[in-house]
């Protein structure tokens, strides 16, 4: 049996290590073999990598990724929408599947909150066959039922990389944000926005300049916010919001306390504050910072918190006198990476998503591509194998 080759986390805040596994002997009905083209390394990726997250070693990384279909297993002949799968199609998948029967799925309709999802390059030990369960590697099995989507001819996969998991986040948390204006859209055939009928004419602040707060921002101002205001740090990540169109931009490294931020967001809203802060940041000090950048009836997402940082104390008054909403959200669902492969297509030449794959590492150096973005100095580092 031919074997593949992977970089492997066997102990935590060590150098990934390159192994060799085989490939499956057989491919389960409805499962598939792909050739990785290309995998993200994502902020997650170092949170696990520190042992940050209750994970089970050793476990091939990655969860953001791209690749062919080498083989597919009897009964998988189309993608989630429904489209024809063969060999060599170029295809994206979701990193976890819902079970579809239990009381989150089937009884509430919140299957992000599914108690059987795992995670791949996440949540799968790569010593016990298949291996092959995450994208920092040659190839990745598709186990049965997994959501693959195949990606437009013209969409390139830099696109769906430099926005990765971030973008299906965002377009969740966004959808949580607006649910209660869902379907309310007079201006979506004008503004020509799929999937993503939102009509905010709205102030928004994003907190944190990373790549979920790049994705946030696209969302948002696709969505049809008025006036976006994204705040972080260092200035190459501003530098790029502002290439995403943010209409300002707010640096921590210049005004580095937070009544400084509160003052100057007041300035950009007539003194009112914004209508929704969208936090993206995954510090607990930013959560009370955003609810004050909140206006009074403003609505305010948590959605950096991917990680339990710790806690933080805050005045509950705060929420009641200013009638705040808030809101949580978790992963996503298929429908989310439906849309944001849409959005990314329809949207390339507004959104360089693209552009945001600053760094290229071949399949031997993951380390060097996970400690580049670990220390913050790309936008988005790729492993392409066989570079
Ligand atoms: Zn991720
Ligand atoms: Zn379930």
């Amino acid at each position: 049996m031919p074997n593949a080759k992977a970089s492997v986390l066997e102990r935590f805040e060590t150098a990934l290590t390159l192994r060799e596994f085989p490939l499956p002997a057989k491919i389960e009905h409805g499962a598939a073999l792909v050739r990785t083209e290309m995998a993200g390394i994502c902020g997650t990726d170092v949170h696990l990598w520190k042992g940050q997250l209750p994970i089970s070693l050793p476990v091939i990384l990655g969860h953001e990724t791209v690749g062919r279909i080498e083989q597919t297993g009897e009964g998988l002949e189309r993608d989630w929408t429904g489209q024809p799968l063969k060999t060599g199609d170029r295809v994206t998948w979701t990193s976890s599947t819902s079970c579809g029967q239990c009381y989150y799925c089937a009884e509430k309709g919140q299957p992000t909150r599914c108690p059987q999802r795992r995670a791949y390059g996440i949540g799968y030990r790569c010593d016990q066959p298949p291996h092959l369960l995450g994208g920092y590697a040659e190839f990745h099995y598709l186990r049965p039922r997994t959501n693959i989507f195949k990606i437009a001819y013209d969409l390139p996969s830099e696109a769906v990389i430099g926005a990765g998991c971030a973008l299906i986040t965002a377009v969740h948390g966004v959808e949580r944000i607006c649910a209660e204006s869902l379907g309310v859209t007079p201006d979506r055939e004008k503004d020509k926005m799929p999937a993503l009928p939102f009509p905010w004419r709205d102030i928004v602040i994003v907190q944190g300049a990373g790549p979920v707060g790049i994705a946030a921002l696209a969302v948002a101002k696709s969505a049809g916010a008025g006036q976006v205001i994204v705040i972080g740090g260092p200035k190459h990540r501003l530098e790029m919001a502002r290439r995403f169109g943010a209409h300002h931009t707010i640096d921590i490294d210049e005004l580095r306390e937070p009544s400084a931020r509160i003052d100057a967001v007041r300035q950009l809203t007539r003194g009112y504050g914004a209508d929704v802060v969208i936090e993206c940041v995954g510090l607990p000090a930013a959560v009370t910072e955003g609810m004050e950048m909140c206006r009074d009836g403003g609505k305010f997402l948590v959605l950096g918190h991917y990680c339990d940082a710790g806690t933080v104390t805050f005045n509950p008054h705060v929420v009641t006198r200013k009638q705040l909403q808030i809101f949580g959200s978790w992963s996503s669902e298929p429908r989310h990476l439906k849309a944001a492969l849409e959005f990314l297509r329809a949207t390339q030449k507004q959104f360089p998503f693209g552009a945001m794959v600053t760094h290229r590492f071949p399949l031997e150096r993951a380390h060097e591509a996970l400690m580049a973005t670990a220390h913050w100095q790309s936008a988005k580092s790729v492993i392409v194998p066989g570079l």
